[in-house]
């Protein structure tokens, strides 16, 4: 009854349309400066929503569950001293409602064989924080090497968000990467009644959100934030480059301006930009703004019904429809 397929949008189709005629090379800074500002654009203004501070890097990716792959991979190569033969005695903690990308991308970057706890959840179907502290100190007690939490704001299931605020906290004191799986239900944090569902969401070290659930653009849009912009560097440059990819004009020009592909496992990719912008553009966020919070009244209705109050409930069918 909850899932929320995304239908596309016309000016998205316009993007690509534009995108793959002009065939823009958007992987690299000095191939393409007006793309790769054009996609730099989104995951700024993509920041700004989750109130990332300066300093993060990110990228447009396929979609949630490659997102997913980039930030654990940057998770894994930013713990100190962290070496394969150890990789057996790295926990990872979820809640029983975690989307199953998050295994599936500790199996891609190699973490196969890492513990994964399932946290359980209260009545409210968020991860119990007391558990997961006295979990965490159980593990390491153990000789096993805490290593992450994944915190969800929009189950797929059910809806639900963590308590992320206090989930950082525990991350903090434990030293755990905080990772926020906002795939699902992260752009309901341009509704202000969703707002304090997205606490502390601000203090994780990754985040994935899918512009092609929340925002109704086609499939194969998804973004990946890195709180601390040099760890997504440095998971992605710890290699020598094809000597094409730099400019014997002018030899290490491309050390002072990222590029897309300096901070993903992607190097040619569709130039994904154009999609997410005009959209936004033509339609402004305020229109999107409105068919999320449409979205949250329509589920607050149909709650109100299931439990046998709607006789109680207001429904203005104008006031609550998007078509204006
Ligand atoms: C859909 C979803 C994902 C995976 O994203 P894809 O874009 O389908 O790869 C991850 N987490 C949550 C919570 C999701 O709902």
């Amino acid at each position: 009854m909850s899932y929320v397929p995304s239908n596309g949008v016309f000016p998205a189709a316009l993007g690509d349309f534009l995108a793959d005629t002009f065939c823009t090379y958007a992987g690299k800074t000095s191939e393409s400066p007006g793309g790769v500002a054009l996609n730099s654009m989104l995951l700024e203004w993509t920041a700004e929503v989750f109130g990332y501070p300066k300093g993060f890097q990110g990228n447009l990716t396929s979609g949630g569950s490659a997102a997913t792959v980039i930030a654990m991979a940057t998770a894994r190569d930013s713990r100190k001293g962290l070496r394969a033969r150890d990789f057996h005695r790295v926990v990872v903690y979820v809640s029983e409602l975690t989307h199953h990308c998050t295994k599936k991308a500790l199996h891609t970057i190699g973490l196969g064989e890492a513990v994964v706890r399932d946290i359980q959840v209260d009545s409210r179907w968020k991860m119990d924080v007391r558990a997961l502290e006295a979990t965490v100190a159980n593990d390491r007690q153990n000789g096993l090497i805490p290593f992450a939490v994944v915190a969800t704001v929009g189950t797929t299931d059910v809806g639900s968000a963590d308590p992320v605020d206090a989930i950082a906290d525990v991350a903090e004191r434990q030293g755990l990467w905080l990772h926020v799986d906002a795939a699902y239900g992260g752009f309901f944090a341009l509704c202000e009644e969703a707002r304090a569902l997205f606490r502390g969401v601000e203090r994780s070290d990754s985040i994935i959100v899918d512009p092609h659930k929340g925002l109704n653009l086609p499939y194969g849009s998804g973004v990946v934030l890195v709180r601390d912009g040099r760890k997504l560097h440095l998971s992605n440059t710890a290699h020598k480059q094809g000597s094409y990819l730099t400019n014997p004009l002018h030899p290490g020009s491309d050390d002072t301006e990222l590029s897309p592909c300096d901070l993903s496992f992607e190097l040619s990719t569709h130039f994904r930009g154009p999609r997410m912008w005009f959209p936004l553009k033509l339609f402004g966020v305020q229109t999107f703004r409105l068919m999320l919070k449409e979205k949250l009244r329509l589920a607050a209705y149909f709650y109100r019904i299931i439990k046998g109050e709607h006789t109680t409930v207001m429904f203005n069918h104008g006031d609550l429809c998007f078509n204006r």
